[in-house]
């Protein structure tokens, strides 16, 4: 049996690629290997949303090239930056064998087959249509003993935010039609998994037959699901029709990440975010009418072109507002081909030391105030799905609140298990506790050994944001 190594960089959307690849290679016969060095195959699952990221995957494949001198493994490139490069990757690197774009996995056999049967070095990176574009159905089986699992539910995406890189590697959006995720869903649900996250680039603007809220209402229906969750959702298309899912529906999982970018309306214009800071404020405020305490996550970019001081402190001044549950935020990476990096020069660069400046204050009071929210869970009783035992000690067990809070409790619930978590200590990042009472039991045993085995055995050895 031949053996791979997967090194996983960026989202969720290429840890779910990731999981794809596996199931094509495990077809060929292929087994995954914990380490680079005794692999037959290595693939690059790459992430150009900044450049750092691009950065890191040269380093790696530096890091790869004696694998491939000393046992002749083949090394592909798959992800975004194989979308953007294509043959010049592979003129750039001359040991890359192949390189795949993100609808390209499924042709790996061929792409295998041509390589050692030809000898041929591969480019495979045309973008299917949508009319023709087949969804990956996730192979259930790899998800047991897992309790919560991520679902694609859309690829690619229509919007254009002068910033953003996505457009040109992921292509147009295509949504996947319903009753094929819900059977995915129920699949997963057979196999004992509790949770689901729908994934995609900007899920609300759905249209895989039904609306996205609908989706969301079909999908907490499935037998064996307590809890749902998805990102990424784009402001602009947050429907009231999808904040009534929330106020009707308590499985819909109470946490909302909707990322802002910024709180200036001069900076969100030259984002072509396409929304107003207020329009944003006035969405939100009838979302947390509609669920109260629901958590709201957000992504940030600092420095974008032309950001002044000023408008950085309304960044600032949004995030106290908001009080966000957690921050992703980022330091502005011009990509090729965006809007923004065409008018980067007119629009003038923020330097990068102003850069760091503003996301270490930005940073800085985001953890102050995800450890004020923290705090303020001590001495609560929280609803807890637990995932397995927690990675800090063995005999404790892992788990996630409803608004995604993660959890590290004494107790003795198997995996799968819905219980009560009195919390009793907090930081920024966690809250720990006892467990009071098992609410629910899980829908399927997991085998003793394995019952506490999961926060899940890494199935991909490296992912890197
Ligand atoms: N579709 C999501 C949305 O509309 O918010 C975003 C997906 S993108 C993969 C995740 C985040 O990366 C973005 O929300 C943005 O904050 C950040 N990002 C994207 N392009 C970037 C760039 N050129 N520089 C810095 N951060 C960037
Ligand atoms: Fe990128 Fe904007 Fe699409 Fe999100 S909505 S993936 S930020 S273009």
């Amino acid at each position: 049996m031949k053996r791979y190594f997967i090194h996983t960089f960026g989202c969720q959307m290429n840890v779910n690629d990731s999981l794809r690849m596996s199931e094509v290679l495990a077809k060929l016969s292929y087994t995954p290997t914990p380490t680079p060095d005794d692999a037959d195959l290595i693939i690059l699952n790459t992430c150009a949303i900044r450049e750092k990221a691009e950065d890191k995957m040269l380093s790696a494949l530096g890091r790869y090239k004696p694998v491939k001198l000393s046992r002749g493994a083949l090394i592909g490139v798959g992800g975004c930056v194989a979308q953007q490069e294509k043959d010049r990757l592979i003129k750039k690197v001359p040991y890359v064998d192949f390189v795949f774009g993100p609808d390209n996995i499924a042709k790996l056999p061929e792409i295998i087959s041509r390589v050692e049967q030809e000898r041929e070095r591969v480019v495979e990176t045309a973008f299917v249509d949508s009319e023709e574009y087949v969804f990956p159905r996730a192979n259930a089986e790899t998800s047991r003993g897992k309790i919560t699992e991520f679902v694609t539910v859309m690829k690619g995406c229509d919007n254009v935010c002068s910033f953003c890189v996505v457009p040109h590697t992921r292509g147009r959006e295509v949504s996947r039609a319903f009753p094929d995720v819900l059977t995915e869903v129920a699949d997963l649900a057979r196999v004992g998994v509790r949770e689901v996250t729908l994934i995609g680039q900007n899920v609300n603007s759905y249209k895989g037959g039904i609306s996205f809220a609908q989706l969301l209402l079909r999908t907490v229906e499935v037998p064996g699901i307590e809890r749902v969750r998805f990102t990424t959702s784009h402001p602009h298309d947050l429907s009231d029709e999808l904040i009534d899912a929330f106020r009707t529906q308590p499985k819909i999982a109470p946490h909302f990440h909707l990322p802002v970018q910024s709180g200036a309306d001069r900076i969100l214009k030259m984002m072509r975010r396409d929304y107003t800071v207020e329009q944003y404020l006035e969405r939100l405020e009838k979302l947390r009418a509609a669920r109260p305490g629901i958590a709201v996550t957000t992504d940030i970019i600092v420095g974008f072109p032309g950001e002044t001081d000023e408008e950085f402190e309304l960044t600032m001044k949004l995030t106290e507002q908001v009080r966000y549950e957690n921050q992703f935020s980022f330091i502005y990476s011009p990509r090729p081909k965006t809007g923004a990096a065409l008018r980067e020069k007119d629009w003038g660069s923020v330097p990068h030391e102003v850069k760091i400046a503003r996301l270490e204050r930005l940073q800085k009071l985001q953890r102050k105030i995800c450890g004020e929210i923290t705090a303020a869970q001590v001495g609560l009783e929280v609803e807890v799905l637990v995932e397995g035992h927690s990675k800090y000690d063995a005999a404790k067990r892992f788990g996630r609140t409803p608004e995604n809070r993660t959890v590290n409790f004494d107790g003795d619930a198997p995996a799968g298990a819905l219980v009560k978590v009195l919390v009793e200590r907090a930081t920024p990042n966690q809250l720990m506790g006892r467990q009071t009472v098992v609410v629910m039991a899980p829908t399927v045993m997991p085998p003793p050994a394995e019952a506490l085995a999961g926060v899940q055995p890494d199935r991909f050895p490296l992912v890197e944001a």
